[in-house]
Formats: C-alpha cells, structure tokens, sequence
C-alpha cells in the first residue's frame, strides 16, 4: 500500500490529532516531541507501553517536511518490523523496513523510495544500518538534508549491564559521529542508574536532554501469591479472571514452559510454547498467532516480549521469579498497553529464593557483578514479601515517590501479619544445634520436620529427637514454617547452600537470635479468594474491554467481524485496524455521521476516509 500525507504537518498536536485520531499527548510526549522536532538530542526512559513510539513517529512527520527528509529507526527486532510498518501505513505515513526477509527486487525499491525522500520513516536492524552500503547511502541523504532523525529504540541494548545486551548496538555511536548534524532520540524502558549512564556514554549522549517519564502504569494490578500449587493456582487464575483473553505466562526453563504450556492446552486453554529452544519457524508462527487471534495464552522464556507491542494483552503471570525488578516491570508492562484493567499475577515460593540466590552464587561473573546482582535480587524479594502497597516499592525503586495505589492485591486484601520474630529465632538456634551436634548442614524439610518434633527416619539417625530445639515449634504450622524459612533466606539471615541446598547461618542472623530484629511476616493467604465479580458470558467469546449492554455488546461483535475481515486482506493483526477499546467505544457512542465517528479516539484521518463509511454502514445494520 502506498501511503502519502498530503499536508504539511508542522504542528505536533495537529499530527496526533489528524493522523493518529488521538485527543492528548499522554505523560512528557509532548515535551519530548516539541524538543526532538526542533532538533534536540534526548534519552527518553519511559515504562513498557507508555507510549515511546509516538515519540519518534509524530517528529518524523513534523521532519519530513515538504514530503522530504526520513527518519531512521534502529530497531533489534526484525520479526516485528512487518507489523509495524503495517500499522504506519494504516494511518497514512509512508514507512518501510530493510532486512533479510525482502528478496533483491523489495529491497532495491525501499532503498529507491529511501534516497528519493519519500519515505518517512525507515525501520532496521543496527546490523543492517552500520554496513558500509547502509552508511554511504545516508551520507549521501544527509549531503542533500533528507535525513531528519535517527531514533534508536530499545537503547539498553547498547549496555552490558542490563539483560538484553546486543554487541551491535556499540556500533551506534558511528552515528554521532558520522552524521553530527541528525538529531538523535535515543528510548529505553530500563531505567535503573548503571543502564543510564552506560547508554549515555556508549551512545555519546552527554549533550542529550533526559526525559523520565512517570514509571507508573497505573491500569496494571499487582498480586503476588505464594506458590502452593503453581500450575493449578495458574489455571485458577486464567479461567476465574481470564478466560478467553490473550496473556503470558513467563517461565523460567524451557522445560517448564513446554510443560505448561502442554498443560495448559489439556485444560482446554489455547496456550502456545515459546523459548530460544524451538526452531524459528515454529517460533514465528506461534508468536504470529498470538499477535492475531484473539486469546492465546503465550507461555515462555524471556526470550520473548521485547519490541511485541500487542495492546491487548491482558494479563502477565510469573511463574518463577524474575532476575530483578527491572525485569519483572518490563515483562508485567507488556499487559494493558490500551490502558484497560490487566493483572500483573505472581506465584512465588521458597524454591525460587533458593534458585535465584545460587543462580547469582555460582555464576562465573565478576565479584563486583554478583554484588550489584544479589542487591537487585533483594530489592525484588522485599518486594514479594511486603505486606504494604506493591505499586508504592516498585515505584520507590525507579526513584518515584506515590501514595498507596488501592490497585494491588496488598492495598484491595491487606494481608494478615503475624509476629515471627519467635519462629525465626527457633529456626536460627536449630540451624545452630545442627553444626554443635555433628557439623553438618540440612535442608529446610528436615530443620522442619525437627522444629515440629516429627520423628522420621533421618531425625532416629541423626538423634536429631535428642536436640534441644526437638518439638519446640510444633505449635506453627508447616506453611508458616516455610514462609519463616523463606523471609529468613529472602532477608539474608539464612544461606542455602551446595546441591541440596542445606542451611546455614550468615552474619546478621546473631542480632535475630538476639532478640534485636523483629519479624512481621504476611499470613499466607493463598486459600483466600479474590474479590471480583463474575463475568457472565456466552460462548466463549471475548469480553468487551468497557461494559456495554446488550445492543452495544451487539455492535461490538459486528464491528470485531468486520476488523476481522480488514486485518485478514491487509495481512496485519486486528488491533492496528483498530483496538479494541476503540471499537467498543463506536458500539457504546454509535455515531451516525463521519464527523461523531472522527471524535473516537484512534479514529485519525486516513482511517476515517479509509474506513468511515464502512463502521457506519456496520453500526446501523448491527442496531
Ligand atoms: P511503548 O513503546 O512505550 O511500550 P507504545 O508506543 O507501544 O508503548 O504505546 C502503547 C500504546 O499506547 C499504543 O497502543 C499506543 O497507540 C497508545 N498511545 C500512545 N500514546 C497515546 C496517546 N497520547 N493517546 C492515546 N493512546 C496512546
Ligand atoms: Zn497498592
């Protein structure tokens, strides 16, 4: 499809307006944009679905003046670049993308439209923008002042610190240097202090205005449960509060995600594998069908996520826990970029404060590194374990104060606490007659079954019935002896160690022992329902994103059948002919004239003409 803008655009508000149908800039978008159309340098550090691409995308228009001049985009994810180019033209912007999946004759023709000025923008890989070909075709546009800007997303890329690092991205800092002339917009949702100041220097970003956006999503609830039953408490969860709505579902092994992902589907949810293990073609095809039907549940490895913009995603469950906050915020954000309600849901246990401790332990890194690791993986486990509002610390961690946030399970359920101080001590002092009586360690199942005074064949062997500290906390519970175990070894007063992972007492735990640390742990409230009200519905067919009635709920469906049929003859997904909030928004309006259907949000002008006369003929035959 060829898509040209007819008028000039100068005026950024007039851009969002016209061309992407939306009625306000969100957040500092417009700050941003006003300082990168004007020819500023800028880092922007914005959470995951704050609404980076417009950031780049309204400059490139108000640039491209006179219908000349294109912006280059340094994207690491040629997979998607398809889609996105898709959902430019949609909206009337002449873009294009170069990469490996163009044959000779498609890839001669973009670098035709590119040298003429046409496009707007162009999308590629660092690889493909640092060949000596890609250099001196930019040299030459440059020389003629076509080249408007370069915007390099997912600049934490360029940054050994953070978790996607790609060697390439060095690279980068040719352009500075090359072209010093061509603003640069560099974006990143990572945003702890090391990634920044890598990207900064790596990037020669000094001279660049910094933008930190608010890192609040608020749409996203927050719920941290124990782990008692992982995959059931999952299934629960999908079918109780999710049935028939996209999601991901992040594990850590490629393992456990072929297994639950197979599980999964068992119960009859439509759920697909996703790791660096399978071949690239069943992982285009399983990520290709996520992006266009409607309710696949993605169960994967962090190998997947970055650059997948689907706005619909509904819900992020962790299985296992995530390296640190940074991670858990990027992958949980990849939920509710429509801004509707999603759930950000995690099971978390003793097993993975053992895992990740030793994962960090016996990694071959640097001292130094496994420092700044272990700090980070405290940082999440205070967060698991807290008992005030989740929103409030992750906030706090991205260096922004708020107030309790009445969205998370903590602020809508506040947990129980109980005062373990006494248990914690027990624990401690048996983990202390362990090495008087012989020296040797255990693992937390025997220290327990000896807490409790349950006489198994290990305690007659040992003579651990013998011990002082035999029977003494028969009065708690063994899940509350887990959670006592679990916050003494999330809170650094106990390690577990070597390939069992038996306990031992670090320094800090003498001041527990004396008495001098209290210890309020959460009650464990995994039996507890969460309050929510059932959603009726009929055949399985997904929920309107707002409440409708049912003539509305009508309409919306006409409407979905009709994106259907558009996404399907343009080979995109359904959400960039339209979200769904805004079809659910024409239902609930149901306008009669062009110019009521022009006021929905994420109606802009090329889909207006394009579309227009259609939803309306929809929309009345649906009545
Ligand atoms: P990010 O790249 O930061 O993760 P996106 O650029 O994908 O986020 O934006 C997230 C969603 O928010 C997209 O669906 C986008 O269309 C929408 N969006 C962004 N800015 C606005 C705005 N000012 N008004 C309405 N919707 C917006
Ligand atoms: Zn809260």
């Amino acid at each position: 499809m060829s898509a040209v803008l007819s008028p000039p655009f100068t005026d950024p508000q007039r851009v969002l307006h016209e061309v992407f149908g939306y009625g306000q800039f969100r957040g500092e978008q417009r700050q941003i944009i006003e300082h990168v159309a004007a020819g500023g340098d800028a880092l922007v550090l914005m959470p995951t679905g704050g609404g980076k691409s417009l950031c780049y995308q309204v400059p490139a228009i108000v640039r491209h003046r006179g219908g000349r001049g294109v912006t280059v985009v340094v994207s690491p994810l040629i997979a998607l670049m398809h889609d996105q180019v898709g959902a430019l033209e949609e909206v009337g912007v002449a873009a294009a993308f170069l990469n490996s999946s163009l044959d000779g004759d498609e890839a001669r023709r973009v670098e035709r439209d590119l040298m003429s000025g046409k496009l707007t923008l162009l999308y590629a890989a660092p690889e493909r923008i640092l060949t000596p070909r890609f250099l001196a075709m930019m040299q030459s546009l440059s020389e003629r002042g076509l080249l408007s800007l370069f915007a390099i997303d997912e600049a934490h890329c360029v940054s050994q610190w953070g978790h996607d690092f790609r060697e390439e991205y060095l690279g980068l800092s040719a352009l500075h240097e090359q072209f010093p002339g061509v603003p640069r917009l560099a974006l990143t949702a990572t945003a702890d202090e090391h990634t920044r100041a890598d990207i900064i220097q790596r990037l020669k970003l000094e001279e660049a205005r910094l933008f930190v956006a608010s890192f609040d999503r608020p749409n996203i609830r927050y719920t941290i449960v124990e782990k008692d039953d992982p995959k059931k408490q999952l299934l629960r969860f999908i079918r109780e509060e999710h049935e028939g709505e996209a999601g991901i579902v992040y594990c850590q092994s490629r393992k456990k995600v072929e297994d639950t992902a197979t599980w999964l589907a068992a119960e009859g949810i439509e759920a697909l594998p996703y790791h660096a293990g399978l071949d690239a073609e069943t992982r285009r095809d399983n990520q290709d069908r996520f992006l266009r039907e409607d309710a696949i549940v993605m169960v994967a490895t962090i190998a997947f996520g970055m650059g997948i913009d689907k706005p619909d995603v509904r819900f992020v469950a962790h299985l296992d826990l995530p390296k640190n906050i940074e991670a858990y915020y990027q992958e949980t954000g990849r939920g509710g970029r429509d801004g509707l309600p999603a759930d950000a849901w995690m099971a978390y246990g003793l097993q993975d404060v053992v895992n990740q401790r030793r994962m960090i332990d016996e990694s071959e890194a640097e001292e130094d590194f496994k420092r700044l690791q272990r700090g980070k993986l405290d940082a999440l486990l205070a967060l698991a374990e807290a008992h005030d509002c989740r929103r409030v610390r992750l906030l706090a961690y991205f260096g922004q104060h708020s107030e309790p946030c009445g969205n998370c399970d903590n602020c809508l359920n506040a947990p129980a606490t109980w005062d373990a101080t006494e248990p914690a001590r027990m624990a401690l002092s048996c983990i202390y007659r362990f090495r008087q009586a012989g020296g040797q360690r255990y693992g937390a199942g025997h220290l327990v079954d000896v807490l409790r005074g349950k006489v198994t064949d290990k305690v007659k062997e040992r003579g651990h019935e013998r011990l002082s500290t035999f029977g003494i906390g028969a009065a708690v519970s063994e899940a509350q002896w887990r959670g006592v175990l679990r916050q003494l070894i999330a809170l650094g007063h106990v390690v577990a160690e070597g390939e069992y992972n038996t306990l031992g007492l670090a320094d800090s735990a003498r001041a527990v022992l004396k008495g001098e640390v209290q210890l309020l742990l959460r009650v464990p409230t995994e039996a507890k329902a969460r309050v929510k009200a059932a959603r009726v519905r009929g055949g399985g067919a997904k929920p309107p994103p707002v409440p409708l009635d049912e003539a509305a709920t009508q309409r919306f469906e006409a409407l979905r059948a009709w994106r259907a049929e558009v996404a399907k003859a343009h080979n995109l997904p359904a959400y960039i002919v339209f979200h769904d909030a805004t079809l659910a928004e024409m239902a609930r309006a149901q306008p009669s004239t062009l110019d009521g259907l022009a006021g929905i949000s994420g109606v802009g002008g090329r889909k207006l003409d394009a579309y227009g006369a259609e939803i309306l003929r929809v929309l009345s035959g649906a009545a």
